[in-house]
């Protein structure tokens, strides 16, 4: 039997261009290297019972109805407003930074409209907002930037925020009203019953078969199929041909408290401190009663799986030599964080997918526009 198409990665790209296709009765194999479907997104309980994400927090935000109205054909969800706490001269201030944050930080007692005032007094002048450092100095100046920035950045990224794209930092808000909120998204909710429950649901069609533990290299040859749906990073697939596009990984430390609760808010920062870059307390995120709790700390590496992609001008250039070879590749169709090298979220990524459907779809049926949904693309 020949596979219409053959999909390789059943994270959040793999697993709806292949609900898609075969909703429209297309037969897909999906293969993924790892144990488990859900890629990045992967849920699981640990040892002792809690739901943990093992590749790090994930919280689902869209400002995209199309989107949160397709995953919900998979999921109830459960309301969830995310906050995020900064460790900053000894004290846990509310990040992005907001009038809280000031007034806590500095013994003030200022209104918005004096905040305004206090950050136009320290904002520096610059001409073109180029860089990360330029998006936070342009607009709350200096010492802000050195107190909830720089050191997060550099252990991060493994980079000054002056050599990472504007794009980046951009995509932590600074406001001047009390608003806590990490995301200001329309819909901001949780599977109710966790990632890896939606992506089954979503999997669960007579016309998708997956093969789990399986390297697209060991099938390529030897499963038939006409086309290919590739999710995996786009230098791997053409043999690091320009050279290998980097990406930077993650260690997680998980640790399993004998306490009900281990921090006092879902994340908290470090932006100073220690090698690692946050500490996120799951039950927060998954609404989980348990006796015990589980927290996960970040580590950033720049060995391992491959995670962010990393965006500034260099690996830019690199990216479009792969994607100028992508697009020439016949029967052969690049999706997701990985294969078009973006710092996408998950309802960027699951744009991404619909719309590569639509187009495919349009095509094959003669049709010449399509409507795609919008994504407000926070980074590209
Ligand atoms: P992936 O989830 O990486 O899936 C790709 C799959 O392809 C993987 O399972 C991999 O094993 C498989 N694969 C790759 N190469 C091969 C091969 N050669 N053969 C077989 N299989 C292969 N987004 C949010 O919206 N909110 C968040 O809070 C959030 N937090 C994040 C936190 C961390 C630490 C990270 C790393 C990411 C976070 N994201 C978050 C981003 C989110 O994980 C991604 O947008 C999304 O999971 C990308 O889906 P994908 O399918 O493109 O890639
Ligand atoms: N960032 C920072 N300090 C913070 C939070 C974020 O410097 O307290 C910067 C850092 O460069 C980070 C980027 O902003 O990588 C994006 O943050 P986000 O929380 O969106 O990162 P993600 O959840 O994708 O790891």
């Amino acid at each position: 039997m020949t596979f219409d198409f053959l999909i390789v990665g059943a994270g959040f790209a793999g697993s709806v261009v292949a609900e898609r296709l075969a909703s429209v009765g297309k037969r897909v194999l999906v293969v993924d290297k790892r144990s488990h479907i859900a890629g990045n997104a992967y849920d699981c309980y640990d040892d002792a019972g809690v739901l943990i994400h093992k590749y790090g927090p994930h919280i689902f935000h869209t400002n995209a109805k199309e989107i949160f109205e397709y995953l919900s054909r998979f999921t109830a969800w459960r309301q969830y407003q995310h906050r995020v706490q900064a460790s900053v001269d000894g004290q846990l201030v509310p990040i992005p930074i907001n009038l809280d944050t000031i007034n806590q930080l500095y013994g003030l007692n200022l209104s918005s409209f004096e905040l305004e005032e206090w950050f136009a007094s320290r904002a520096e002048p610059v001409e073109r907002i180029a860089t990360s450092e330029d998006v936070v100095v342009s607009k709350v100046g200096r010492e802000l930037y050195e107190k909830f920035f720089r050191g997060y950045t550099r252990k991060q990224w493994g980079l000054d925020p002056s050599d990472l794209d504007a794009s980046v930092i951009a995509r932590v808000p600074t406001r001047t009203n009390r608003d806590a909120r990490y995301f200001t998204d329309t819909y901001q909710a949780q599977p109710m019953h966790g990632f890896t429950r939606m992506f089954e649901r979503m999997l669960d069609h007579p016309n998708i078969k997956i093969m789990l533990n399986t390297e697209y290299a060991e099938v390529r040859d030897i499963i038939p199929h006409r086309e290919l749906i590739f999710s995996g990073p786009v230098d791997e697939f053409f043999g690091y041909r320009y050279g290998k596009l980097p990406y930077r990984s993650l260690d997680f430390r998980f640790e399993t408290h004998d306490t009900e609760w281990a921090q006092s808010v879902p994340v908290v920062n470090y932006p100073n401190d220690y090698a690692f870059t946050r500490i996120t307390e799951f039950k927060y995120l998954t609404g989980q009663v348990h006796p015990k709790t589980t927290t996960v700390a970040e580590y950033p590496t720049a060995e391992g799986d491959p995670y962010y992609p990393i965006p500034r001008r260099e690996t830019a250039e690199i990216y479009k030599r792969y994607k100028a070879l992508a697009d020439q590749t016949p029967g052969v169709f690049f999706v997701g964080r990985l294969a078009t090298y973006r710092y996408y979220n998950m309802d960027h990524v699951g744009g991404q997918a619909l719309t590569l459907f639509k187009k495919r779809r349009a095509r094959e049926n003669g049709a010449v526009k399509v409507s795609v949904p919008t994504v407000e693309l926070a980074a590209t």
